[in-house]
C-alpha cells in the first residue's frame, strides 16, 4: 500500500483519489478552497437563475460512471450556428450553403496535409474562406493569441469528421436527445452518449464521487509545497504540516507546479505555459428562445466570441418565463473587459445583442457575472514540444499532473474522468508492490 496526497478536490482529484483508493492505497485530499468541485460549480442566485462556470454539458455515461444515473434529467435538444454578417448559419452544415465556403473547403480536401501552425492547420482543413472568416478569428478571441503562433495541434479540439457529426445530429432527432457530439475523446461517441444534467447541478458530479472517499477529502487546506528528495516525490507541506507521500497526484494549473515544487527543476518548462483568461456575462432576460440556438458562435463585430442560451437545452435553469444569454468574452487579467464593472459589461453585450435580438433592452433583468483567470490552455507553438511532453509524465518520479490544467489540455469533464482513471491505473501497473496492492483491493471490496 502507497501514501498518496491529491491536490485539489474537483473532479480530477477526487477520481483519481477513488481509483486510488479502489486499488487499496491509502489516500488524502487537499482542496485550497473552502468547498470542493472546482470548475464544476454551480451558482444559484436569489433569483432562481442557476450559472455554471461557463455553461456545461454533461454526458449519461459521465453521470452513470459517477454513480447518479438516475438523479439526471435528459437534454432534449443541442444545437449551434454561427453569425456571420448579420445572419445566422446552422454550424456546420449551413456554412456550406455559402458558395464561396463550398468552393474553398473543396479545394482544401485535396490540398489536405499540411502541418505547422494553427492557421496552416484550419486553411487546410476548412479551406481559406471558412479558416480566415470564422475559424481563424473565432480560435484567436478564444485564445487571445494570433493563429500564426498557435500550434497546430488545437485542430485536435474541433469535434470529429463532418460526415460523423452529421450521423450524430440525425440520431439526435431520431431518439429525441442531445447525442453528445465532440465532448469525449477517451471514449467513442455514438447514439446512445447523450447530454444529461444533474437536478442538484453539475457539482452533483463531485459530490457523489468524493461521498465514496469517507472522511479523505480536507477543504480549506492549500498546498504550498511539493518536497522531492533525489527525483522522487517525499511529500507535502499544508498548512504549516509535512505530510509524507510515496505518491502526489496534482491537479493545479501545470504552470503552478514548478514553483509548488521543492527540490528538483525538471518543472521549469512549464512556467511559461499560458492560460487564457475569460469574462462570462451572464443576462438575465424575460422570454425564451431568444436566441437561433443554444450556442451562436460570433467570429467578428462583437466584444464576444460566443453566445450560450443554456435555457433552451436545460430550461430548469431559469424560473419559468426566463432565460438567459451567457456571452464569453476572453480577455487577459487588468484589461479593459476583466476590470469593467458588471453593469458596463452588461451594457456592453446589450447593445451588440440588439442585432441578435431588437427588443433586449425591454426583456433585461439583470447581470451575473464571473471572471475566471484560468479557462483555457493556449497552445503555442514557442512551448508544443514540452507540451507534448508533458502526455509522458513529469519527469519526477511519484509525482502525477492530472485534469484539464494539470495536463494543460482542452479536456471536458468525461475526459478528466476516463484519462485520470487510467493515468491512475498505469502509476499502480508499475508499482513493484502492485499484486500485493490489487489484492488489498480485492479484498476490502
Ligand atoms: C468555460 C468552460 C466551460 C466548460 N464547459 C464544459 C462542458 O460543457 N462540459 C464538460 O464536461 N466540461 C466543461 N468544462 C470543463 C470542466 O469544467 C473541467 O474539465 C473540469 O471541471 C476540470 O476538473 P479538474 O479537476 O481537472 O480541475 P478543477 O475543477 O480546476 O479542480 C482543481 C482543484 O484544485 C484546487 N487546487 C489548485 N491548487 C491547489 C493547491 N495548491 N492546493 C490544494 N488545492 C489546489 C483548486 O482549488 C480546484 O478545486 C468547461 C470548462 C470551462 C472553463
Amino acid at each position: 500500500m502507497s501514501r498518496a496526497v491529491v491536490l485539489g478536490a474537483g473532479i480530477a482529484g477526487l477520481v483519481a483519489a477513488r481509483q486510488l483508493e479502489r486499488l487499496g492505497h491509502h489516500v488524502t485530499v487537499l482542496e485550497a478552497n473552502d468547498s470542493i468541485a472546482g470548475l464544476a460549480a454551480t451558482t444559484k442566485d436569489a433569483d432562481g437563475f442557476s450559472f455554471d462556470l461557463g455553461a456545461h454539458f454533461v454526458t449519461n455515461r459521465l453521470a452513470a460512471a459517477a454513480g447518479i444515473g438516475s438523479e439526471v434529467r435528459t437534454v432534449r435538444y443541442y444545437g449551434e450556428s454561427v453569425w456571420l454578417d448579420g445572419r445566422y448559419y446552422t454550424y456546420p452544415t449551413g456554412l456550406l450553403r455559402s458558395p464561396a465556403m463550398v468552393a474553398s473547403a473543396v479545394a482544401a480536401r485535396l490540398r489536405r496535409g499540411t502541418t505547422g501552425t494553427a492557421a496552416d492547420w484550419f486553411r487546410a482543413v476548412y479551406g481559406r474562406a471558412l479558416a480566415d472568416r470564422v475559424a481563424l478569428p473565432l480560435l484567436e478571441a478564444w485564445s487571445g493569441a494570433p493563429a500564426e503562433e498557435l500550434a497546430a495541434s488545437v485542430g485536435d479540439k474541433i469535434p470529429s469528421s463532418l460526415a460523423q457529426t452529421v450521423f450524430l445530429r440525425a440520431a439526435a432527432k431520431v431518439t429525441g436527445r442531445a447525442v453528445a457530439i465532440g465532448y469525449c475523446h477517451a471514449l467513442p461517441q455514438n447514439a446512445g452518449v447523450y447530454h444529461v444534467y444533474p437536478n442538484d447541478g453539475v457539482a452533483t458530479i463531485c459530490r457523489a464521487v468524493a461521498a465514496g472517499l469517507d472522511g479523505a477529502v480536507r477543504t480549506s487546506t492549500p498546498v504550498e509545497a511539493i518536497t522531492v528528495d533525489g527525483g522522487r516525490v517525499a511529500g507535502v507541506r499544508a498548512n504549516g504540516e509535512a505530510i509524507e507521500a510515496d505518491l502526489v497526484v496534482s491537479t493545479a494549473p501545470v504552470n503552478r507546479l514548478p514553483s509548488l515544487v521543492d527540490g528538483s527543476d525538471a518543472l521549469a518548462p512549464y512556467e511559461r505555459f499560458r492560460f487564457r483568461p475569460m469574462v462570462f456575462v451572464n443576462l438575465k432576460l424575460r422570454g425564451t428562445a431568444l436566441l437561433r440556438d443554444v450556442v451562436v458562435w460570433v467570429p467578428s463585430g462583437a466584444p464576444f466570441f460566443r453566445l450560450t442560451e443554456a435555457t433552451q437545452s436545460m430550461p430548469w435553469l431559469a424560473p419559468e418565463g426566463s432565460t438567459s444569454v451567457l456571452c464569453d468574452i476572453g480577455a487577459e487579467i487588468g484589461d479593459a473587459h476583466w476590470s469593467m464593472s458588471d453593469d458596463d459589461l452588461a451594457e456592453l453585450c446589450l447593445e451588440h445583442l440588439t442585432a441578435f435580438v431588437p427588443d433586449i433592452r425591454a426583456r433585461y433583468l439583470g447581470v451575473h457575472v464571473a471572471r475566471l483567470p484560468i479557462a483555457y490552455p493556449v497552445f503555442l507553438k514557442e512551448y508544443e514540444a514540452d507540451r507534448q511532453r508533458l502526455a509522458d509524465g513529469t519527469g519526477i518520479d511519484g509525482l502525477l499532473s492530472v485534469g484539464r490544467n494539470g495536463e494543460f489540455d482542452h479536456i471536458l469533464m468525461e475526459d478528466v474522468y476516463w484519462r485520470t482513471v487510467r493515468r491512475i491505473q498505469r502509476w499502480d501497473a508499475g508499482q513493484p508492490s502492485r499484486s500485493a496492492s490489487s489484492s488489498g483491493a480485492r479484498s476490502r471490496a
